[in-house]
């Protein structure tokens, strides 16, 4: 068992944590960062970033996330593989514990463990992850322009997926287990005013096919009832927009969260409900989900650490 005494744990290293360690590290605070089961984040399992500022030729996620890590590292980040299990949050300094026995006695805290995009538990979305199936249209949408493409999912995010694909795609299919959508009014008009969408209700996702990448998806429609309908849907791109889960688990209820989970903050800042406390990216941001707004969240965190102890000192 390891004990380390730090200015700011950062947990979490997507482009929030990582923007957040190197401003954190500038500013000489040498924070310590725990990197999550997944280092690098969401970003890792994308296959090229064309919309990051500063990649006029575009990246590919993971060359992005070792870019900015190493950005960290070249200004004195302590980066460090574990995962965050529990914080004691009752009081400062607070006391985190990780997997790998790292007990961590930190005067500040930034979350920025992120969000995990929902899948339905089919084997077949595994099988084809990155060779068909994507749960982030506007990372990987330009690759299915003039092709077939489904979105899964009748809510706002399926909605604005599948409208961002309409543009690109010559024709999108959404996926929607019930008899209506139930995405915001003003988004489902957008929808079924799209000549080149077209909704299949009642209808849901039995497995995915294909040699090599997609091929298609086995549908069923009206399941579980007389009018029980299977069939095939050739398409090129299997997208899911069943909603994101924040990865908040480890940090409720001492961190107030939203209803869905997100990480509530104050305004424009990054606090928390708790003084010493900052969240950024995906994990407090239910709405825009980019890596450059999460990038642009950790540098606030950073600034905000960096204020709040100069306020303590
Ligand atoms: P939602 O929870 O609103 O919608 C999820 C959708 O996925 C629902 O249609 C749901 O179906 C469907 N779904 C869930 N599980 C399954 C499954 N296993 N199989 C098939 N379908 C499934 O999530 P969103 O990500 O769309 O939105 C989250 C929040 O963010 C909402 O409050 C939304 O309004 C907001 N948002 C706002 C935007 C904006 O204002 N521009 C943009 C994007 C999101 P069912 O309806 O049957 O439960």
């Amino acid at each position: 068992m390891s004990e380390i005494k730090t200015r700011c744990l950062i947990i979490g290293s997507g482009p929030a944590g990582y923007t957040a360690a190197i401003y954190t590290s500038r500013a000489n605070i040498a924070p310590l960062m725990i990197e999550g089961y997944q280092p690098g984040g969401q970003l890792t399992i994308t296959t090229e970033v064309e919309n990051f500022p500063g990649y006029p030729e575009g990246v590919t996620g993971p060359q992005l996330m070792e870019d900015l890590r190493a950005q960290a590292v070249r200004f004195g980040a302590d980066i460090r593989p574990g995962f965050v299990k529990e914080v004691d949050f009752s009081e400062r300094p607070f006391i985190a514990k990780t997997d790998n026995d790292m007990t961590i006695i930190a005067d500040t805290i930034i979350i920025a463990t992120g969000a995990s995009a929902k899948y339905l538990g089919l084997d077949d979305e595994t099988k084809y992850n990155g060779m068909g199936v994507s749960a982030c249209a506007t990372c990987d949408g330009f690759f299915y322009r003039g092709k077939k493409v489904a979105v899964v999912g009748g809510g706002d995010t399926a909605c604005e997926e599948a409208l961002y694909l309409s543009n690109l795609a010559a024709e999108v299919y959404l996926i929607v287990r019930k008899p209506h959508l139930r995405a915001s009014k003003v988004m489902q008009a957008r929808v079924l005013d799209k000549s080149n969408i077209k909704v299949l209700f009642n209808t849901v996702t039995a497995g995915l096919y294909g040699a090599d990448f997609l091929e298609g998806a086995h549908l069923v429609e009206h399941n579980g009832t007389p009018d029980q309908r299977e069939y095939d849907l050739p398409i090129d791109g299997f997208f899911l927009a069943i909603g994101h889960s924040p990865n908040t688990e480890v940090f409720r209820p001492a961190i107030e969260c939203d209803h869905t989970g997100y990480i509530k903050v104050k305004g424009e800042t990054t606090l928390t409900n708790i003084p010493g406390v900052f969240a950024a990216g995906d994990v407090a941001d239910p709405m825009y989900r980019q890596a450059i707004t999460a990038a642009g969240m950790g540098c606030k965190a950073a600034l905000d650490v960096e204020r709040f102890l100069t306020e303590q000192a």
